[in-house]
């Protein structure tokens, strides 16, 4: 069956629809009311607010199509099938209302009716938690899937600190041999092999007991009202349905990977990672400023910086002279416009941002490479030092991970503790010039309001200097 991602998306909702779940927008990027989270990440996390029963929602079944960023996954971008910084993940849930015989039936009827995604059920596998047997004998006795499918595995338990938690199912679809020739004809146990041959594309969590710092997971609560939490990954459905070689190599991504290929003369298929980082970034970047995030020195700002300035280091690699990630917004616009319509009346505002944070990398990004050029030639320990990856941060914008990533290519690690030094010392010149220049905000106004600036050229050097930190 061949569906586009906005097929596959339109059908899972309908689906749970139809169903007796009522569809929830999309929530955005940046979480509200959430200091813990930098981004949301997966569908539950902006449905908290009804998991953890401040908002009673008006159907305990929902559904929705929740994009997510998940930056964490920055360096498998562009070396895995699957992985994306941003990517939508479909989900249903039960606030108290069905539990696993139904969650189960339903992931299982959607990935195997012909009606809907139609996978072969010989392609199958799934995972179970040892002790979940409910689980384990809905999928044997009444899914009919073969025991030799099915993987008991300790990881499939979600928790995190005290509260609601418990096992999860997870269903794995397998591309075939061809996706990891050195294991042809061994007993795999997939859920450990990091390929992508078993892609793992839909997580249900049986949120079904009280966790307890310091109480053995045997011996839980089990909770009064049980909870059904689950994520697909609609990039990967859209991958395998699609037939394509990776994630990328779908509707979803391949406009933009087009698009790309006319600022160079360097084709996808000869550096298909580059190609692949900037069509994962600029998805991530212009979400994100939609949502409100900016580029920024800290926080969730930093990452977004990152992140750009990862793709415009791959575009380099291409050969692409000048910004031009701004360029493909509205290409993006263009792919996710049926769920998304409301990038359209933001591309101007997004593609001014993009465009003033590549050119302010594009000023010292060849200079900082040149820098790291010349250490790694002359340096025979392997060892980029803290003073270096400081410079390059400090002075040519490089965000240390890309620094790390940058040596990695060339066998070298990064001195971290070299680094955090320098960062520290930096702190502390910041400090001290801020407490020079409050206690000169301390002295009269006169004094201040000064007219003859010559006089006066200490003070002013601190104010800047406090300023450029702060
Ligand atoms: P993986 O093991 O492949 O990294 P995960 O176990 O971290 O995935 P979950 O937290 O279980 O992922 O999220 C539910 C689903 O969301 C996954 O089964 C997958 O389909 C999708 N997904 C998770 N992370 C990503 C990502 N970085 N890019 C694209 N899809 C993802
Ligand atoms: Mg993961
Ligand atoms: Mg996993
Ligand atoms: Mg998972």
């Amino acid at each position: 069956k061949n569906l586009t991602g906005s097929e596959i998306r339109q059908m899972f909702l309908d689906y749970f629809k139809s169903n007796g779940h009522m569809v929830e927008p999309g929530a955005s990027l940046v979480p509200h009311n959430d200091p813990t989270l930098l981004w949301i990440n997966s569908g539950v996390a902006a449905l908290k607010k009804y998991f953890d029963g401040t908002i009673k929602p008006a159907n305990n079944r929902i559904t929705n199509a929740q994009k997510s960023i998940r930056t964490n996954d920055i360096e498998n971008v562009g070396r895995t099938a699957r992985h994306h910084t941003f990517f939508e993940m479909l989900g249903n849930f039960s606030i108290g209302d069905y539990f696993k015989r139904e969650a189960i039936t339903y992931a299982w009827t959607f990935l195997t009716s012909p009606e809907y995604i139609g996978f072969e059920k010989e392609r199958m596998y799934v995972t179970v938690h040892p002790d979940d047997t409910e689980a384990y004998n809905i999928w044997v006795n009444e899914m009919g899937v073969d025991p030799s499918h099915i993987c008991k595995t300790e990881h499939n338990f979600w928790q995190i600190g005290e509260g609601p938690c418990g096992p999860n199912t997870e269903m794995f679809y397998d591309r075939g041999e061809a996706y990891d020739p050195e294991h042809i004809g061994e007993r795999l146990f997939f859920e450990d092999l990091d390929n992508d041959r078993y892609i793992e594309i839909w997580n249900v969590v049986f949120s079904q007991y009280d966790g307890k710092e310091g109480v053995d997971r045997k011996d839980y609560k089990e909770l009064p009202q049980k909870n059904i939490d689950t994520g697909m990954g609609l990039e990967r459905l859209a991958c395998i349905l699609q037939d394509g070689e990776t994630n990328f190599d779908t509707d979803l991504f391949l406009p933009l990977i087009h698009a790309t290929e006319k600022f160079t003369s360097i084709p996808y298929a000869e550096n298909k990672m580059a190609y692949r980082v900037i069509a994962d970034h600029i998805r991530t970047v212009t979400f994100a400023l939609a949502d409100g995030a900016l580029f920024a020195n800290e926080g969730r700002g930093y990452v977004l910086r990152r992140v750009l300035r990862r793709a415009v280091r791959f575009g380099r690699k291409l050969k692409i002279e000048g910004a031009f990630m701004y360029q493909l917004v509205p290409v993006v616009y263009e792919i996710m416009k049926d769920y998304y319509p409301y990038i359209g009346e933001k591309i101007e505002y997004i593609q001014k941002l993009v465009k003033a944070e590549e050119e302010r990398f594009h000023a010292t990004l060849a200079d900082g490479e040149r820098l790291m050029n010349e250490v790694i030639a002359s340096t025979k320990d392997k060892v980029i030092s803290g003073e270096t990856a400081f410079k390059l941060y400090d002075t040519y914008g490089f965000p240390f991970e890309l620094t790390v990533e940058m040596a990695q290519e060339s066998g070298f690690e990064v001195d971290k503790d070299g680094f955090d030094k320098e960062m520290e010392k930096q702190r502390e010149r910041a400090r001290n010039s801020r407490e020079a220049l409050e206690s000169m905000n301390s002295q009269s106004a006169d004094l201040m309001n000064f007219t003859e600036a010559s006089k006066f050229i200490g003070y002013e050097e601190t104010i800047c200097h406090a300023k450029v930190i702060a």
